[in-house]
């Protein structure tokens, strides 16, 4: 075991990249937590929070929710925007508000509207769902909520509802017909709304959400379009309840180039219409602030080549500049960021419970006569730094017809075994010499990435991660222990689903040595724990039930107030049963049991099973459906 410093641990696995400033390993080698960003400020250690879980009987893969985080996250966002706007000496305020939908987990937007109460920082929502939560829980006075997404009639009028409840209610027009709904549904109740709309920029993001925006995007009106709305509102006499403008170009925006000109054009737009006497006075820039999940501070798909201080300090000098410039008034600022407010503050923690092992066979050979079998010796033999690339193919094809020769039956199963233990033995060859080449052809890179170790995980990709497997997100992982020992296992992640896409290949490059996770070798008796981080937008409420792996145990940690070295886990929410998830798909649990229950005794009627034990097993088959859908760990 060579020994590691925290220096060493943090770089390899990018921590003061992708954290933010809000994660640290400590002296005992064990992640920690800096909530307030600061090393001598309060601290938790992730260990300590797992032991802690272990005692309370909270069993694995859990969510850790760090509310600490998210109010510094709400608090930094918002004061970045105060700060940015005095030494600009810009004219006008920031209005920011949480787009529920990144995370709608009640206890999160509870903690976002608290944090954010004295910045009168408001929520928005997409769907009639997040609606009726954002009227029930926008409790900050002065704050905005915003309603974007498709509109249909009961929309409109629990919008209506929501401003007679005495709510900042903008409903945001994202397509001209919702306008003529929103005319008719405020005409019958009689309500005099404020209206925002939607703008399809012709500039675009960049990343994977970049078909958001531009002239196809699904959402929002083009010009001429908005032009149309400017004049229905006009000829209604309604042009007084049009006060934002507002676009969105889609999530995680890798390039600050992409965003530096949707500003710009956006505050070209907003300004032309000022003039044209729309009494504009809300800038909604809408999401967008990618997280830099691979710690690599670029414009690749899971980073950022920004921060967010480049990020306000550019919405509030490009408005002010084009404003000064149009000789425009300054309008109040709005932002729907949510995926840079909530990633930090949650993590998945899972133990390591097993792992498969590189394939390696220490089968005897026997000599054969036969000529593949020869062959693929002397391939073995004259493998070399110059033929390794000739040598692979040919052993691939030799494997092939040994197969063969197998199933037409000219080989034994003796001779089958010693065909594949060579070819694994000159892979593993290969991935040798691979190792000091100065180009490794694709085909040898995919063999190597074959022969590594997998270490299997008590989790479901699909429930805690999805991103991972939909669309390649790459996310920080790193053991929660055993920091300041080098890590010198390479590994892939399997989890626990019968679905071959219930695996964890891509990683932050600086933790990954040829595209493998570096971890550390597994004890036969010590847990290995490690964490999966950032998961706190999109990840935490997008997962799906696959194989009947539910929702996750969930503990909601906080520093203790008066010693900055303790904390407490406030509150426990428990993750799903068996029978739950059973039941959200038509299944009847208790007739189940009943099912079960009624073999059995037939069981008994024929004499096959004593009572007690029947009696028993139908027990543990009822307790069972209580129990939580993941691995027992202890
Ligand atoms: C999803 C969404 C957001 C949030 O985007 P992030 O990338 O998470 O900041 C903001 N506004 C609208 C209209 C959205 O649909």
């Amino acid at each position: 075991m060579k020994q590691w410093t925290q220096d060493e641990a943090l770089d390899f696995y990018s921590i003061n990249r992708w954290g933010a400033g809000f994660f640290t390993v400590n002296q005992q080698g064990n992640l920690s937590v800096l909530p307030e960003r600061r090393q001598d400020g309060p601290q938790i250690d992730l260990a300590e929070v797992i032991h802690e879980m272990q005692q309370q009987k909270i069993a694995f893969p859990a969510v850790i929710r760090f509310h600490d985080i998210l109010r510094s996250q709400v608090k930094g966002l918002n004061q970045l925007f105060q700060k940015t706007i005095e030494k600009a000496k810009y004219q006008n305020h920031y209005r920011g508000v949480y787009p529920i939908k990144v995370n709608q987990m009640r206890e999160v937007v509870e903690e976002v509207v608290d944090a954010g109460a004295q910045y009168h920082f408001g929520l928005e929502a997409g769907t009639k769902a997040e609606l009726l939560a954002v009227l029930a829980y926008n409790t900050n006075p002065g704050s905005l909520t915003i309603l974007n997404g498709h509109k249909d009639q009961e929309f409109m009028q629990l919008a209506l509802l929501g401003q007679k409840l005495g709510h900042n209610v903008i409903i945001v027009i994202e397509k001209l017909s919702e306008l003529t709904l929103l005319l008719e549904t405020a005409q019958v109740m009689k309500s005099e709304p404020t209206i925002g709309i939607r703008a399809k920029l012709t500039s675009r993001g960049s990343g994977r959400w970049a078909d958001s925006g531009g002239e196809s995007a699904k959402f929002g009106l083009s010009i001429s379009e908005i032009l149309q709305a400017v004049e229905l509102l006009n000829q209604k006499g309604k042009l007084d309840w049009l006060k934002l403008f507002h676009f969105h170009i889609g999530s995680q925006i890798t390039d600050i180039k992409k965003i530096k000109e949707c500003l710009i054009e956006g505050s070209r737009i907003y300004c032309k219409l000022s003039q044209m006497g729309v009494p504009l006075t809300y800038f909604d820039a809408g999401g967008g602030v990618g997280v830099d999940y691979d710690g690599t501070r670029s414009a690749s798909d899971s980073s950022v080549n920004y921060s967010l201080k480049d990020y306000v300090e550019n919405v509030v000098y490009i408005l002010q500049e084009v404003c000064d410039g149009e000789n425009v008034s300054h309008p109040i600022i709005v932002t729907e960021i949510g995926r840079a407010l909530t990633a930090h503050h949650s993590c998945v923690v899972t133990n390591v419970f097993g792992h498969i092992p590189i394939y390696k066979t220490d089968l005897e050979l026997q000599p054969s006569d036969h000529l593949i079998l020869k062959n693929m010796q002397e391939l073995l033999q004259e493998l070399s730094q110059q033929n390794f690339q000739e040598t692979y193919n040919e052993a691939l094809v030799l494997k092939d017809e040994g197969i063969s020769s197998f199933k037409l039956g000219f080989f034994s199963l003796q001779e089958r075994a010693q065909v594949e233990t060579l070819f694994w033995k000159i892979c593993h060859a290969i991935d040798g010499l691979a190792k000091q080449a100065r180009y490794v052809p694709d085909e040898i890179q995919k063999m190597r990435n074959s022969l590594s170790e997998q270490y299997l995980c008590n989790m479901s990709v699909f429930q805690s991660i999805p991103d991972s497997w939909a669309i390649d997100q790459v996310l920080p992982i790193v053991p929660i222990s055993r920091l300041h020992e080098e890590p010198t296992v390479p590994c892939t992640l399997a989890d626990i689903t019968c679905d071959s896409d219930g695996k964890i290949e891509k990683f932050i490059p600086t933790s990954a040595q040829h595209g493998k996770l570096m971890l550390h070798s597994l004890k036969p008796e010590e847990e290995y724990t490690i964490g999966i981080f950032l998961t706190g937008a999109y990840q935490d409420v997008m997962g799906d039930m696959h194989n009947m792996l539910g929702r996750l145990n969930e503990v909601h940690v906080f520093t203790d107030d008066d010693d900055p070295t303790d904390f407490y886990i406030e509150e426990v929410i428990p993750g799903n049963t068996s029978a739950h998830i059973l039941s959200t798909l038509q299944y009847n649990p208790h007739a189940m049991a009943q099912m079960i229950k009624k073999v059995f005794d037939k069981q008994i009627q024929a004499g096959k099973m004593r009572p007690k034990e029947a009696v028993q097993l139908a027990d543990f088959y009822e307790q069972s459906l209580q129990h939580y859908t993941y691995l027992k760990n202890f």
